[in-house]
């Protein structure tokens, strides 16, 4: 294949740039990448565009074809380009590779008609503080009064064919948002007309609804871009590979949606990621891929591969993943390698953003679903949060633990012909005879000794609607995890049994809860509290 072969015969030898697309919101973010990947995606992938997990990959031969009527098109020194799919900071702030930003390059769209947005400058202070270039894409020129439309046209051309009405508006534009650029200290200039490109950002007009500009943009991510960082780009046998995303996915249990930029992995190759109690030491079941013909890819079908190499996303299945964090580094323990040694570089990413962590006695509770979103969370709390008065927060937090401790009381009773899971979680049908069963209660059954099973996690009525309660006299499906690894262990039919009767565990503080909170009890259920009490012996 030329496109692979290429980079080798100019004596370099670069992987495919990673690329994300930041902007303001309803700058055109998500249209221009679907005008990228144009409709020859909805037609089958021809042209070699291939959607990855997480991202689409561009082959050079593809580029090339689409930017033929740029005179610069013959010479590509990457075999490709990798576009993440999640346009906006997610995909920029929250992947890191190795310490830095996962993304090679940005575009940074901005809404020609409103210039710069807050969130145009978020994106940029993100993108200098990262230190990543970037091309701005000033989306939207289809909207200056009059343009003509020259689909999918380079933007040369395009602008040749406007009249003089549409160049007066499109210049007064561009050299009030060049200002508004100056204003962030940075000089941009059309890239056309830029001669220090590197000090001097480039400009790129386009419209993602007509394409014009696009061929231009395409071309100046994988010709422009790569000369200014030939070492990153440079391909390494060191494996790097980052996890973008945590998910379930039926028939694989909890999986992990990564990005492998340089090495290879394997089936079985034995892994560590950073997870959540720190780190996931486990061996890759499996290496999944999706089907590369659309009509095939149902969800949750996908291709199995032994061995998987170069720029892609990648979907692998392994156990013990439910813990790991996204936007960290996944790591292959090789045969001479130090495990220990390993197991700490997984961890680098997370203990980075923990020891900035001021561990003074008062606080918020924060909690963040990545990585990058936590740090983006605490700098924030750093910068603009010091004169939140924290003891607000604080009280805040009690009065929802409070609200949370506090248990309202239920007996219920096992239906034995639905009984779908008995251990880890237990999932029963239940009839509740008294009280009222609410997510989040905790499950006992009395007996000699009290058995602590968990807390209900779910609850499903008899019209198959997940509801938050139950009240007596209804039958509803509970799911019940254990809160602890005893609890964990519990099971149906070793620990406790079909006849036995589950009851809330009610506690001295449950109470004080309910009572504080003026939490209003029917007179059935304090009747039952009252009989629990004395069951619980709190009187
Ligand atoms: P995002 O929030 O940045 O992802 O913005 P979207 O891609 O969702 O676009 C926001 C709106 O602007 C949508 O209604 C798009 O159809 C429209 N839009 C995006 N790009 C263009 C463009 O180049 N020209 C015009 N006329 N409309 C656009």
């Amino acid at each position: 294949e030329v496109a692979d072969d290429q980079p080798v015969q100019n004596g370099l030898n670069l992987r495919s740039p990673i690329c994300c697309i930041m902007g303001h919101v309803d700058a055109g973010k998500t249209k221009l990448l679907d005008c990228i990947r144009g409709t020859r995606v909805q037609e089958g992938e021809a042209g070699g565009i291939t959607q990855q997990i997480g991202a689409t990959y561009f082959p050079a031969e593809n580029i090339r074809e689409r930017t033929k009527e740029l005179k610069a098109n013959a010479k590509l020194n990457v075999p490709g380009l990798l576009v993440i799919d999640t346009p906006g900071h997610k995909s920029f702030t929250n992947l890191r590779s190795r310490g830095s930003s996962l993304c090679d390059i940005a575009v940074l769209v901005v809404d020609i008609m409103h210039g710069l947005e807050p969130q145009t400058i978020e994106s940029l202070n993100f993108l200098k503080k990262g230190n990543t270039n970037f091309v701005i894409a000033l989306n939207k020129v289809d909207r200056l009064y009059g343009w003509k439309t020259c689909r999918n046209a380079p933007i040369g051309k395009a602008i040749g064919q406007q009249s003089k009405d549409v160049m007066m508006e499109f210049n007064t534009r561009l050299t009030q948002i060049i200002t508004q650029f100056k204003e962030q200290g940075l000089n941009t200039e059309l890239y056309y007309k830029n001669k220090e490109m590197g000090d001097t950002y480039n400009i790129v007009p386009t419209s993602a609804i007509s394409g014009e500009g696009i061929p231009d943009l395409l071309l100046l991510l994988v010709q422009w871009a790569p000369k200014t960082m030939i070492k990153r780009l440079t391909c390494s046998e060191k494996l790097q590979c980052t996890v973008l995303e945590v998910k379930v996915v039926e028939g694989h249990g909890t999986t992990i949606d990564v990005v492998l930029v340089n090495g290879m992995l394997h089936e079985g190759d034995r892994i560590v990621v950073c997870g959540m109690q720190g780190p996931v030491v486990t061996s890759i079941r499996a290496l999944l891929t999706p089907h590369p013909m659309r009509e095939l890819r149902v969800k949750g079908t996908y291709l199995h591969h032994k061995e998987i190499k170069v720029v892609q996303g990648i979907k692998i299945a392994a156990q013990g993943l439910q813990h790991a964090i996204a936007g960290t580094s996944l790591y292959v323990v090789g045969p001479n390698d130090d495990i220990e040694y390993i197991k700490e570089s997984a961890m680098d990413d997370v203990n980075s953003v923990i020891s900035r962590i001021d561990k003074s006695d008062e606080g918020v509770y924060v909690q963040a679903s990545t990585l990058g979103s936590l740090e983006a969370l605490l700098e924030f709390l750093n910068t603009r949060a010091v004169d939140v008065p924290v003891s607000d927060n604080l009280e805040e937090e009690r009065k929802r633990e409070a609200v949370e401790e506090a248990v309202f009381p239920c007996v219920l009773k096992i239906i034995p012909k639905y009984v779908f899971n008995t251990k880890d979680p237990i999932v029963l049908g239940v009839d509740v005879v008294e009280g009222i069963a609410k997510i989040g209660t905790p499950i006992c059954v009395p007996g000699q000794k009290f058995v602590e099973i968990g807390r209900i996690s779910s609850i499903i009525n008899h019209h198959k609607q997940h509801v938050d309660h139950a009240e007596s006299g209804q039958k509803v499906i509970i799911t019940i995890i254990g809160s602890n690894a005893e609890e964990q262990k519990k099971m149906l039919g070793i620990h406790f049994h079909l006849a036995d009767e589950l009851v809330s565990k009610i506690s001295r503080n449950s109470l004080y809860a309910l009572r504080k909170h003026h939490l209003s009890v029917m007179s059935a259920e304090k009747r039952l509290l009252l009989r629990l009490r004395k069951l619980f012996k709190i009187l």
